[in-house]
């Protein structure tokens, strides 16, 4: 029995990365096939996203893309999707993301992927959601994004208690196994009702 089972994956669209990260990517969609878990993700055919998606369907899992009007063109869409929500705008396909998904996970990727990444952190850090978020840091590709919030935190940008919000594994089996024990940190109400120091 799975702690969760519709898993919303965030990745890279690039078509111009090295084959260790395609096959990264494969290797996630296989791991979420083996343990009958549903991915979610943008719907896309090309970079990570392909592969991850090519994977997992081969593995049996079953898989839902959402993806805005804007990107329903052969060139980009996953060919063989048996369920593919087209929405209006980028807003609403996150909405829907956010509403069917019990957990996330970025692979690496490029702006899209970040800002999809940070977008569902900040909604954990403000209450929004108590869901898992992972990444799965295949070569260490979020080593410097690692620093980066340690950083932000150590400067007091992010609070002690939200660090615990990210999950990393590069291990896609491991990092699922972490994301299933996933407890939020304590105190998470603490961005919201700013309680004087020392309470
Ligand atoms: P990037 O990391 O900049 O390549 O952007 C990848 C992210 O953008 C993915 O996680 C997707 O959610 C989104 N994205 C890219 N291509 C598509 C697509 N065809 N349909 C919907 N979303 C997409």
């Amino acid at each position: 029995m799975n702690a969760f089972q519709n898993v919303c994956v965030f990745c890279g669209s690039s078509d111009k990365v090295g084959e260790p990260y395609l096959k990264a990517a494969g290797e996630m969609g296989q791991a979420l096939a083996r343990r009958n878990l549903t991915l979610v993700y943008g719907a896309g055919g090309t970079g990570l996203m392909g592969a991850l998606a090519d994977a997992a369907l081969a593995g049996g899992a079953h898989v839902i893309g959402i993806t805005p009007e804007s990107f329903n063109t052969p060139q980009l869409m996953h060919p063989k999707l048996e369920e593919l929500h087209v929405v209006k705008t980028m807003h609403e396909r996150k909405a829907l993301m956010v509403d069917i998904s019990d957990a996330f996970i970025a692979l690496p990727g490029g702006y899209g992927t970040l800002e999809e990444l940070f977008e569902i952190l900040c909604w954990a850090q403000v209450g929004l959601h108590s869901k898992p978020v992972g990444v799965l840091d295949s070569f260490g590709y979020f080593e410097p994004l690692n620093s980066l919030i340690e950083h932000a935190r150590q400067e007091g940008f992010i609070y002690e208690e939200h660090r615990g919000l990210l999950i990393h594994d590069a291990d896609p089996d491991a990092l699922l196994d972490q994301m299933a024990m996933y407890q939020p940190p304590e105190g998470l109400e603490r961005w919201v009702n700013r309680p004087e120091e020392g309470q």
